[in-house]
């Protein structure tokens, strides 16, 4: 795109017109290119499962039917890289329709209730202890299945990196009411903070990968928490573990 040009240190109100002009072109511009690499790390990301599955497949057409070795090989291969490939579409399509806007309908919501609920088909799925503590009641007024995504999203990551079992605390104040979610995993090098919300960024891509993960959780975490009026953060140390804090205005 060009900009227009013009003398940057006059006061009048034409210029004014053009720094807000070029400024516009600058933020299109950048969301341009932030949609081409969504895009194209969305290729990539599908691509590697893709060329497992078309390899896999390939096998089992020229040796399946002399091999019986290498055919449940194949088909855990392809079964377990198809259920990645939807996972992770799920995940996108999440995304996209973030943009449009989820439909949230606020209900009064006890914060312990929720945790509970949630810990217990956590624990029913993934066998990993989750520990719930309320240190005062703690009511919202939030949309029941959107504030559940968020809380899954983070039980999922303490899940998958870290062993032991998870601690969730809710509590409120005054102002706002909160559920901590917290592990005693790998932690997040400090540096790597404030990177890990953006889309597809991953701590370390070979853990990641045999994990799991498609580096989404926490950017589509941060979109849901924009919908419901939440913020999230991350507080972490190396090798110690992390502890995430969805925080809500406290209804009363
Ligand atoms: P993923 O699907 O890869 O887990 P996320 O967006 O949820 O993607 O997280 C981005 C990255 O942040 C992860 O790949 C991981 O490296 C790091 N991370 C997130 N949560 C935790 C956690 N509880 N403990 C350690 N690292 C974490």
């Amino acid at each position: 795109f060009k900009r227009l040009e013009f003398d940057d240190s006059a006061k009048d109100e034409l210029s004014e017109m053009g720094r807000t002009f070029n400024r516009m072109i600058e933020l299109l511009e950048s969301n341009f290119e932030k949609q081409e690499r969504f895009a194209s790390n969305a290729s990539h990301e599908l691509k590697t499962p893709l060329t497992v599955i078309e390899s896999y497949a390939n096998l089992l057409k020229r040796k399946g039917l002399e091999r019986p070795d290498l055919f449940a090989e194949s088909v855990e291969a392809i079964h377990s890289e198809a259920v990645r490939m939807r996972e992770m579409t799920e995940q996108l399509l999440l995304l996209a329709r973030s943009r449009s806007g989820w439909n949230a309908n606020p209900e009064a919501l006890d914060l312990e209730q929720l945790a509970i609920g949630e810990a217990d088909a956590f624990r029913k799925a993934y066998r990993r202890d989750v520990h719930v503590e309320a240190e005062s009641p703690a009511v919202v007024l939030c949309d029941r299945s959107l504030l559940r995504q968020l809380l899954f999203l983070f039980l999922d990551n303490a899940r998958k990196y870290s062993e032991e079992p998870i601690a969730i605390t809710v509590g409120a104040d005054g102002e706002s009411a909160w559920i901590r979610i917290a592990d005693r995993g790998v932690g997040i090098p400090k540096h790597e903070l404030p990177k890990v919300f953006d889309r597809f960024y991953r701590v370390d891509q070979a853990r990641t990968r045999r994990n799991g993960g498609f580096g989404l959780g926490l950017s589509l975490a941060k979109e849901i928490a924009e919908a419901i009026g939440a913020s999230v953060e991350l507080d972490s140390l190396e090798g110690v573990g992390t502890t995430a804090t969805i925080r809500l205005p406290a209804s009363r």
